[in-house]
């Protein structure tokens, strides 16, 4: 039988949209319950694995060392970190659902090929609190795929899932689009883990407004939504808001898609950061910088033409994990000025105000140092040290989205829920029912535990389904 054919004629035990880390959770769980499974990834070979491949580590509670984790992390203080970044918007039910179960997927993503390695010390310092793939999301789909593999998962690429065939609350089949053709495949249950919309522009535009043009993607570009809406539109229930999503700083000069973590910049908490019209506009030392870094997406968005200006001088170029890109780099603040595009004169005077701004102090660059501006507005409240030390440094910067937060609502289980309560036989998983946890705010880390948890679930649940 031909590949087509075989996608085609077969009854799928499980059909899985995606192929990133919440799809091959699934995956995997489904096949080892003895289930045929089959993998549609919208993306080619080369690509496979969506926004996962580019991740670098996992949050995970522990309640004592674990693999490369130190310490411990209980429940409690990992959820509240969630609160304090989501401002109380999540479902504490699921999200605590999430905590506990990362525990017992560390042990579960070895067992399927992953491998760990300690955190390496940096600008997001996390060796107590987050668990670092050797190799990066790259090597863990990779894994995870030789893993699927083995197990007799089928696996589709360039497979772009166009509609969810649902009727009287049962999923029957999904349409496909695989080398220019339509096809139909069946299954009996169904895991739906193909990402967030973040990669559609136009929606990002109807959402945020005109502005989000501007805006550059930091992961795969075949995360548009197309099965997000398509359920969305079949009254599947939504949660989380269009307009909120991951949105880091990164640097201006990054592809507008897929230019991965090497492109994210973490130089804001020593730099003086100004808009196009070399005006500051927020505190750049307002808190240790894991704890910060997300927000700067968002505040470059709200500034015009939507671009930031990092400016540093020499002291401070070795304090953080470089850009790929190398800074521009001048003698003097005028000329740095004038190499990013900028007004000299207004970033002369900005400069000279937060230079006279500055006081005495120990400057601690790798915890909170309270050495703060004096009359500043806005202040800068720690590692404000004057910017005099030539050569200076700029990058440009823009909002980096990471994906968005609006989604499929689902229960304890990853099931989907539709107009009359929850689907027969449809699952969600990942980037595409975040939002049900992530009603704003992010946690470093936590992208990867709410997919291999509630992946699994799907997976597992998706496998019950089947067996029943
Ligand atoms: C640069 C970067 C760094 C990150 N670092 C981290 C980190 O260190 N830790 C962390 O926890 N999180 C991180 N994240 C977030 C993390 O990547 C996501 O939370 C996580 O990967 C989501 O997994 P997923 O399986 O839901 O989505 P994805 O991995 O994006 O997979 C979605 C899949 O669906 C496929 N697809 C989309 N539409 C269709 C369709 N219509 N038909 C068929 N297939 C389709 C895509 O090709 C893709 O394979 C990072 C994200 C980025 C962009």
């Amino acid at each position: 039988m031909s590949r087509l054919g075989q996608l085609t004629e077969t009854e799928w035990d499980v059909v899985v949209v995606g192929g990133g880390n919440a799809a091959l959770c699934a995956a995997i769980e489904a096949a080892e319950r003895g289930c045929r499974v089959v993998i549609l990834e919208g993306a080619p070979e080369t690509y496979r694995g969506g926004n996962s491949r580019h991740t670098r580590n996992f949050r995970c509670m522990h309640s004592g060392p674990l693999s490369v984790l130190t310490d411990s992390y209980g429940e409690n203080e990992y959820f509240d970190d969630l609160i304090r970044v989501t401002k109380g918007q999540t479902d504490e039910g699921l999200a605590r659902l999430a905590i506990r179960t990362s525990e017992e997927c560390l042990p579960w993503m070895e067992a399927h090929g992953v491998r760990f390695q300690p955190s390496l010390s940096g600008t997001l310092s996390l060796s107590r609190t987050n668990a670092f793939f050797l190799g990066g999301g790259k090597a863990l789909v990779n894994a995870y795929y030789i893993t699927a593999e083995d197990l007799g998962v089928t696996i589709a690429y360039e497979a772009q899932v166009t509609h969810v065939e649902v009727s009287g609350g049962r999923f029957d089949a999904v349409q496909v689009e695989i080398g220019g053709e339509r096809l139909r495949v069946r299954g009996k249950a169904v895991v739906l883990a193909s990402g967030g919309f973040q990669s559609d522009i136009d929606w990002l535009a109807r959402a945020w407004g005109e502005s989000a043009r501007n805006f550059l993607i930091r992961g795969t570009p075949y995360n548009r939504g197309v099965v997000l809406k398509d359920m969305l539109d079949q009254g599947a229930e939504s949660v989380g808001d269009p307009t909120q999503c991951h949105a880091v700083a990164i640097d201006g000069r990054a592809p507008q898609y897929d230019g991965g973590i090497v492109t994210r910049l973490d130089c804001v908490p020593f730099s003086v950061v100004v808009n196009r019209d070399g005006q500051r506009f927020y505190d750049e030392g307002e808190d240790v910088w894991p704890k910060r870094y997300a927000i700067w997406g968002r505040l470059v968005a709200a500034q015009p033409d939507q671009v930031g200006y990092a400016i540093i001088d020499s002291r401070s170029i070795d304090l953080f994990m470089p850009s790929v890109y190398p800074p521009i780099e001048a003698d003097t603040i005028e000329g740095l000025a004038e190499a990013l595009g900028l007004p000299p004169a207004a970033v002369r005077e900005t400069i000279d105000a937060f230079n006279a701004a500055c006081r005495e102090g120990p400057f601690t660059p790798t915890e909170l140092d309270g050495l703060a501006t004096e009359g500043l507005d806005p202040p800068k409240t720690n590692w404000a040290r004057p910017i005099v030390e030539p050569p200076f440094y700029g990058y440009s910067l823009r909002p980096g989205v990471t994906f968005t937060y609006l989604g499929l609502k689902v229960d304890h289980e990853a099931r989907v829920t539709g107009p009359e309560g929850r689907y027969h036989n449809i699952w969600a998983a990942g980037e595409i029912m975040a939002g049900s946890i992530l009603g704003q705010g992010y946690l470093a880390g936590f992208g990867m535990t709410i997919g291999t948890v509630f992946g699994r679930l799907a997976g597992q649940g998706a496998a019950a389904h089947v067996a029943a």
